[in-house]
């Protein structure tokens, strides 16, 4: 499903693996010591090779809600975005406010580095546990915003893994029609 904005950008969900994708960026869904684990982030690390791991290293880790910003090595993505989502049952408060920054902080370091197009798994609603019907609003409504603020992003693919997480962005997608 696609939808477009009124400066011709788009949004889409589909269903698949991120690191297949031909776009400027991928974002991983990362911890905060950005040295690789397991879902998304593990699939990322093998799938760019060692090289990546190498500069995560360089990079002294991620607080949650911050996203940081490194090659695609082998990738067809030219960069990785890394950002770091809270874990559900967490001790932190403020847990839809720290998701909503992950895809703020991502879509402006996109901005910053001309990137037109950025692909999003669905951060936090594997291992940490967030549950879709709760993130997937928010995901729709910051990249919504952040559209708006940054115009220069031209494409964005929320990369859906299996067929109940595509359920829930398209659900949702189908309300800005
Ligand atoms: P988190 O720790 O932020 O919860 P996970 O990697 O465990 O991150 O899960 C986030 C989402 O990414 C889940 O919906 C999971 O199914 C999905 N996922 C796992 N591997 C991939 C992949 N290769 N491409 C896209 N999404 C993936």
């Amino acid at each position: 499903m696609k939808i477009e904005t009124n400066h011709s950008q788009t949004i889409s969900a589909v269903l698949g693996d991120i690191t297949t994708l031909s776009v400027d960026a991928i974002v991983n869904a990362a911890n905060n010591s950005l040295l690789g684990g397991g879902g998304v982030d593990g699939a990322i690390h093998r799938a760019a090779g060692p090289e990546l791991l190498a500069e995560c290293r360089t990079l002294n880790g991620c607080k949650t809600g911050e996203a940081k910003l490194t090659s695609g090595y082998h990738l067809p993505a030219k960069y990785v975005i890394h950002t770091v989502g809270p874990r559900y049952f967490g001790p932190e408060e403020n847990k839809p406010q720290l998701l909503a920054s992950c895809y703020r902080n991502s879509l402006r370091l996109a901005s910053l580095h001309h990137i037109a197009s950025i692909a999003f798994p669905s951060i936090s609603t594997g291992v940490y546990h967030y549950p879709l019907t709760e993130a997937v609003p928010i995901a729709v409504r910051e990249v919504l915003s952040g559209l708006e603020e940054y115009p220069d992003i031209k494409e964005v693919i929320f990369v859906c893994f299996n067929k109940e997480v595509l359920d829930c962005y398209e659900k949702e997608l189908c309300k800005l029609k």
